[in-house]
């Protein structure tokens, strides 16, 4: 059965119209990705699994293209509107857009909340521009198994531009916005925001900064307090570094828009000046690589669980028989083999 309940998934066929653009295509292998996920993170069928595989090697020699933008920020300091915007200037510049809301707020939303919120309706019938929401669900390394995979079909079916948005809340939200070409951090006037931003890592991966609600009261105090905080930042680093310039907009009349663009664009040929570029997408596919590896052998880990191995070691260490570091070598020992019964109580 096909997620559709439909006819039979014709693989080929689909990335055939995906690579031609086709949004209904590219939004059935996206959700494809969504269902594939690995077991753990509480969603994923083994038939999804099997179809993302052929997927994946039907996708690969078209991928690579995309310039892959993060955008992140507190709830609040404008990334919905200021997506709107960067896609209505990048559309401008003739470029294809793609946009992925991850979304990591609660498996009661569904994650659809920040894609519903991008306040896009003037690209609604653009059909240069592919907008999706993730529902990662908030499992166990669920974002970063899935946002490089989305990532990929969309490069794939032809955007030159992908915006990855996240709200920059967790641990995972960071990660994942630390594999893409360039991160845009948007901060905005009066909200503390900037403490928090601090808190949660992601001013450390700022390659450009936007002050967002510029024509706000305190913008001014934004921009010193950030000017500030990268001239600290930048006695401890080599010359020619890469020092994150600071735009400024007002996304809710559409202002600043283009000067992001610009940054975004110094910021690409920086990287390429430096080999930055072919770097940051090693990393990116270093991280997929673990991450789906991780999948697998948790999913491993779940079998051996759920046979009596576990049930066993447990026993013998809650009585003191075995201490827990050699149970778990033990545990690892079974995914190692992949011998179901290779340990016997007597053994240990
Ligand atoms: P998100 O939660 O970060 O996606 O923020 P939204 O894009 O949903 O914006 C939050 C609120 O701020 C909305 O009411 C926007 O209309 C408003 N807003 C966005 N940009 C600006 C701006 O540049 N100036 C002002 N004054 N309000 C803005």
């Amino acid at each position: 059965m096909t997620r559709r309940g439909s006819r039979p998934l014709d693989v080929a066929e689909l990335v055939e119209r995906a690579r031609q653009g086709q949004p209904r295509a590219v939004a059935r292998l996206i959700s494809l990705v969504e269902d594939a996920a690995p077991p753990g993170t509480g969603s994923g069928s083994d038939g999804a699994r099997g179809q993302l595989r052929e997927v994946a090697a039907a996708l690969a020699a078209h991928t690579g293209r995309a310039q892959v933008i993060g955008l992140t920020g507190a709830p609040g300091v404008g990334k919905s509107t200021s997506a709107g915007v960067l896609v209505g200037a990048l559309r401008k510049a003739g470029k294809r857009v793609g946009v992925l809301a991850v979304d990591p707020s609660s498996p009661f939303s569904g994650g659809a909340l920040l894609g519903d919120r991008i306040r896009m309706q003037g690209h609604a019938l653009d059909d240069g521009v592919f907008i999706r929401s993730m529902a990662t669900r908030g499992h166990l390394g669920g974002i970063a198994w899935a946002t490089p995979q989305a990532l990929r079909v969309l490069d794939a079916a032809g955007c030159d531009v992908v915006l990855v948005e996240t709200v920059g809340v967790g641990q995972s939200e960071v990660e994942v916005i630390s594999l893409v070409d360039t991160t845009l951090v948007l901060l905005a006037p009066g909200t503390g925001d900037g403490v928090q931003a601090a808190k949660a890592g992601i001013l450390e991966v700022a390659d450009v900064f936007v002050v967002n609600k510029a024509d706000r009261d305190g913008a001014d105090q934004t921009v010193r307090d950030l000017e500030h905080m990268i001239s600290l930042g930048r006695r401890e680093q080599e010359a020619g570094s890469w020092s994150p310039p600071i735009v400024r907009t007002v996304a809710s009349r559409g202002e600043g828009g283009h000067d992001v663009v610009d940054a975004i664009e110094r910021h690409r040929s920086w990287m390429v000046s430096r080999g930055e570029l072919d770097t940051r997408r090693a990393r990116r596919a270093e991280a997929e690589i673990q991450a789906i590896a991780l999948g697998q052998l948790r999913a491993r880990l779940g079998d051996v669980r759920r046979g009596d191995a576990l049930g066993d070691l447990t026993k013998r260490v809650v009585a003191g028989e075995l201490d827990p570091y050699r149970a778990a070598d033990h545990l690892v020992a079974e995914l190692d083999t992949g011998e179901r019964g290779a340990w016997t109580p007597g053994a240990v």
